[in-house]
């Protein structure tokens, strides 16, 4: 047990978490996933509407023992 390590909400594992992130495809290549608030809302062409809008990018750390993803929205998206 490693009490600098916050333990797992799902196993309890104090093994802790691998850092990672969700890639997203967008024409022109992978970008990092992104959080948006709200509900998905679509225009005429069935594409999301993102532009002006708020948007991060999110990070995925992976529990070691059990597979837990824990999802941050991190920052502004690049
Ligand atoms: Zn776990």
């Amino acid at each position: 047990m490693n009490p600098s390590v916050p333990a797992c909400p799902s196993c309890g594992s104090t093994d802790g978490f691998d850092a990672g992130y969700l890639p997203d495809s967008q024409p022109g290549g992978m970008i990092v996933g992104r959080w948006m608030p709200g509900v998905p809302e679509f225009g005429l062409l069935k594409g999301l509407k993102w532009r002006g809008r708020v948007h991060l990018e999110v990070r995925a750390d992976r529990c070691r023992r059990c597979g837990l993803l824990a999802l941050y929205a991190v920052g502004p998206a690049r």
